[in-house]
């Protein structure tokens, strides 16, 4: 067929539209890079690896949604078991909260870890802590047991792997406060057989390791303490250290064989809280292989946030105060960054997690109001300039290491 001559003006626009379109996008893609090539500090390395790595392609930043969608996303704590215990459905998606079934397949979320915290007001709740925790364990276990093709509970690696395969949400249950073994061995084993494969060791103190909201009674973890750990240990339980002072840190680095996690944390060089990490302490937890999970409470995420927020209640702010106080504006989403920047930076990329610690505190920062938000994480991160394999890490990845490793060993069925 011939082609007219008066098209060929019209394909040689064509031919330099297209050269200049490729010339742009290569053009970002390399400000974008050059602008936050995180990783370790070992910056010749990470320029090779980036380079050699199939992740190093360009990244269209508008398939966010496909791109967050082909990532494993953990979050490794939320108190969403207070909400099933005044009788929410978790299949129907409400603005009550931070969770529900569609809110968290909004977000992509692969791996739900749901704590059951023991740090209940025992008039509430008069049941003796082993028996409390049970009931939250059985709690959850009937609510997902209402929605079986959307949520089931995750035991073992393969039971993570299947789910994925098929579309569901893994959740994993864990104790939040050693206080539910009650001093006793055999009620850990109890706990694991039920189906729980972590344990926060302290919320506020127990009889045997020191949390870092309370005056220190132990000097860290007793010798009953690291019988716990070691048992955690055998078990095939995560130990998570999140809420423990820093001598419970060290004391269960010290005796743990697994690596151990702080399932939600932040940066004390960041926001100077008490339930922060310090470097030493984000180091020693990187170096067990282990993964620190941020935590996405304002109060631990922004220095001024906080102390503006200490500043009214300790001075018995008037209600007019209170008022303000509770409009304070939380911060953006991109302190969350700066914490995942900074625990990169200290501990390295193989360090990261996230623990939104969400529907047990408010407020969230800006972008991140519930659940389905997670993708903002992923977006934020890529303009930062993390490659897709660190996004990867971050998101989910990292957790889903030491799971396979704590977890992995065995497969006891659940009762
Ligand atoms: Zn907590």
């Amino acid at each position: 067929m011939k082609i007219p001559k008066a098209l060929f003006p019209f394909f040689i626009f064509i031919a330099i539209l297209s050269i200049l379109v490729i010339f742009v996008v290569k053009w970002e893609y390399l400000l974008g890079k050059e602008t936050g090539a995180k990783s370790n500090s070992n910056n010749v390395i990470d320029d090779l690896e980036l380079e050699n790595s199939p992740s190093s392609e360009v990244i269209n930043m508008n398939d966010i949604g496909n791109i967050h969608k082909n990532l494993t996303v953990c979050d490794t704590h939320c108190d969403t078991v207070d909400r099933i215990l005044k009788g929410i459905n978790l299949g129907i998606r409400t603005d009550q909260g931070h969770i529900d079934i569609p809110r968290m397949q909004e977000g992509g979320v692969d791996i739900q870890v749901f704590a059951c915290c023991i740090g209940r007001p025992k008039k509430e709740y008069p049941e003796s802590y082993a028996k409390l925790t049970t009931k939250m364990i059985n709690a959850l276990k009937s609510e997902f047991q209402k929605h079986p093709d959307k949520i089931a509970i995750a035991l073992t690696p393969d039971d993570i792997k299947n789910s994925i395969d098929s579309g569901k949400i893994s959740a994993i249950l864990a104790i939040e406060g050693g206080r539910a073994i009650e001093n006793n061995l055999d009620k850990l084993r109890e706990f694991y057989d039920s189906g729980v494969r972590l344990m926060t060791l302290v919320w506020n103190s127990n009889d045997w390791a020191d949390s870092s909201q309370e005056k220190p009674k132990h000097n860290g973890l007793t010798n009953f303490g690291k019988e716990v750990v070691r048992e955690m240990n055998r078990l095939g339980m995560i130990v998570d250290v999140s809420h423990a002072s820093d001598k419970t840190v060290l004391d269960t680095l010290e005796v743990s064989n697994a690596p151990i996690i702080a399932s939600h944390s932040c940066v004390k060089a960041i926001c100077d809280h008490p339930r922060n990490l310090n470097d030493d302490l984000i180091k020693a937890i990187a170096k067990s292989e282990g993964v620190i999970c941020v935590n996405f409470y304002s109060v631990f995420l922004d220095q001024e946030f906080k102390d503006k927020k200490n500043l009214y209640s300790k001075n018995k702010a008037s209600s007019e105060e209170n008022s303000i106080s509770s409009r304070q504006k939380p911060p953006s989403i991109s302190k969350v960054i700066d914490h995942i920047d900074h625990l990169v930076k200290v501990g390295g990329i193989d360090c990261v997690g996230l623990g939104s610690d969400y529907d047990g505190m408010n407020p969230p920062p800006e972008g991140l109001e519930d659940i389905s938000k997670m993708p903002r994480i992923t977006e934020e991160l890529l303009k930062k300039g993390y490659s897709l394999d660190e996004v990867g890490k971050i998101m989910g990845g990292n957790f889903l290491r030491v799971f396979n490793r704590v977890c992995g060993k065995k497969d006891i069925p659940i009762l």
